[in-house]
């Protein structure tokens, strides 16, 4: 017999879902985490020790394709990226999910469609307790229900920008933030709505993270145990190469009926590359030359616009703009999301050349600071089989990365420029901000990383199949986002979130494990 009933590798938006959703089944659930715990400390919240220091990112060695090692701007804690995410909890559009035409090629249809996911997205919204409002942004897609939470309210700095972009006939919306804040009564709020946010650990674990909303809720039950410090290293198969049997991590080796890979879209593919075998000798699952292919982490800019008017927004993150998402009047390919990030501080610009070079003398930093306000584009990047993850002869990851879709990635920058003088900013003046992109080593801001293992129909193409299962091994699952064969423009954690919730049922109902869950979740 084995030892577990399911292994889970990794605890971050997939692996940390997945074992909440599972806990109440009662089956025997083991969640491996490479991280610890994220330290609670005053230090979460100090711009310095977070941005400038980068104290909470790993000091993990990754080499690009010429074999130049970087930084990547990875975190591996209980939680796993969420611990420092920005909580922008996005669905994809409906139009994600099948083929959209761009400037540079083709963003390929996903083998669900988002009616399939739908009930999923809800799911996970009510889970991570989302803040938004329906029906303000044009390319919405539909939806079940209303978001569980009022939105967060903009600060009257943004609610300007707002207002000065609905005159200029534009449709901002409040965006979709998994932060516990309660408006209404303040003194219950869980969240005190600080300028330390987007990027930063949530001091007082009122982020709707994957470590308080997944992970400790499931340590709960007494059927799901977390190892902490536990690598996973290699996964071992029967000979056939049919079933994982094993799960090697901090030395020991764990056996469960089970497994579910969710270590991030790189290091899963790491995962599987170093399990290879006789029966994989390319790698587990990699019959079809598909893992750690087709990387995607999105095509970005952080920038910062210099109000006329002193910006003292606190909690800046609360409005979107998707009216370029799917082009505009004369350009017939998608452009991207526009968002807020959260508020700049000098702090964070030590060391930004750009920042100090573009606007000294007339600007100090702290000028610079005052009247500072951030947006952050997102335009998609398509799935190439070049860009990839492989394992090097040292074991370490090495990521061959080229961008595709820069022109319309420089158009969306262009449309918010030619927007500022309308929104009461200086027109001239549009910053390339460092913030956790790391511009000056683009590959290392993988934030958003994605797309190593994709899920399809056809086990020529993809990796996985409908449910999250690797075509060619039984008990083998990945629900990070490496499943994503496109990655749309919006911020990706919730459609982890959601479609850990989707193979979570599907894990259930082959475990036999449904019913009891249905009726606990009744209970509850
Ligand atoms: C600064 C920042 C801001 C972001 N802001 C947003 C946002 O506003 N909205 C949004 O939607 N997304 C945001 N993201 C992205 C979002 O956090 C990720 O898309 C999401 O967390 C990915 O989930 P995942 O399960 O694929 O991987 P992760 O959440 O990274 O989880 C992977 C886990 O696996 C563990 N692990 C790795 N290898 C192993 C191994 N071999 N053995 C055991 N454990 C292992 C890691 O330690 C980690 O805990 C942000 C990310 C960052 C870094
Ligand atoms: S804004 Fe709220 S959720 Fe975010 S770090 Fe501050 S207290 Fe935590």
């Amino acid at each position: 017999m084995s030892d577990y009933d399911v292994i889970v590798i990794g605890s971050g938006a997939g692996g940390g879902t997945l074992v909440r959703h599972l806990a109440p089944s009662g089956k025997r659930i083991l969640l491996l985490e490479r991280g610890d715990w994220l330290p609670r400390e005053p230090r979460n919240w100090q711009a310095h020790d977070v941005f400038v220091d980068n104290r909470y990112v790993s000091d993990d060695t990754w080499y690009d394709e010429h074999g130049k090692p970087f930084q990547p701007q990875v975190h591996y804690f209980v939680g796993g990226a969420t611990k420092l995410y920005g909580a922008a909890l996005y669905r994809l559009r409906a139009e994600d999910f099948g083929e959209l035409h761009h400037h540079d090629g083709i963003s390929p249809a996903w083998p669900i469609s988002y009616d399939e996911f739908e009930p999923y997205y809800t799911r996970a919204e009510q889970l991570y307790q989302v803040h938004g409002a329906r029906g303000e942004d044009p390319t919405e897609p539909p939806s079940s229900a209303p978001y569980p939470f009022p939105a967060v309210s903009h600060e009257p700095r943004i609610q300007q920008l707002s207002d000065d972009l609905e005159a200029a006939g534009h449709h901002p919306f409040h965006a979709p933030c998994g932060v516990m804040l309660d408006e209404a009564q303040m003194h219950q709020s869980a969240c005190v709505r600080c300028a330390t946010c987007d990027g930063f650990p949530c001091l007082v674990h009122a982020k709707s993270d994957a470590e308080v909303l997944g992970v400790r809720p499931a340590l709960e039950h007494p059927n799901v145990t977390l190892l902490t410090n536990a690598e996973a290293v290699r996964l071992q198969t029967n000979d056939a190469g049919t079933t994982v049997t094993g799960v090697v991590a901090g030395g020991e080796t764990y056996t469960a009926d089970l497994v579910v890979v969710s270590c991030g879209a790189a290091n899963s593919a790491k995962l599987l590359l170093a399990s290879a075998s006789d029966a994989h000798p390319r790698g587990l699952a990699n019959g079809s030359d598909q893992v750690g292919r087709n990387y995607m982490f999105h095509n970005c800019s952080a920038v910062l616009a210099l109000s006329k008017e002193p910006n003292p927004t606190v909690f800046q993150k609360t409005l979107g703009l998707n009216d370029f998402y799917f082009g505009t009047d004369d350009v017939d390919y998608p452009l991207g999301n526009i968002q807020m990030v959260g508020k700049s501080s000098a702090e964070m610009y030590r060391g930004e050349k750009p920042l100090q070079t573009k606007l000294a003398p007339e600007w100090t930093l702290d000028k610079v600071a005052q009247h500072a306000v951030d947006f952050w584009l997102s335009t998609e990047d398509l799935p190439i089989p070049e860009n990839r993850v492989t394992l090097r002869d040292d074991g370490s990851v090495g990521l061959a990365y080229r961008a595709t879709n820069d022109v319309p990635k420089k158009r969306l920058l262009h449309e918010l420029k030619l927007m500022l003088r309308d929104l009461g900013m200086q027109h001239d003046h549009l910053v390339p901000r460092h913030a956790y992109l790391k511009n000056d080593i683009p590959v290392a801001g993988c934030a958003h990383q994605a797309g190593t293992c994709r899920f399809g129909k056809d086990p020529a193409t993809s990796v996985l199949d409908t449910d999250c299962r690797a075509h060619e091994v039984d008990n083998l699952y990945v629900v990070d986002t490496s499943f994503f064969p496109s990655i749309g423009a919006v911020n990706p954690a919730l459609t982890a979130m959601a479609n850990a919730l989707r193979v979570g049922d599907h894990l259930l109902e082959r475990m036999g494990a449904q019913q009891a869950q249905r009726e606990h979740a009744h209970a509850g």
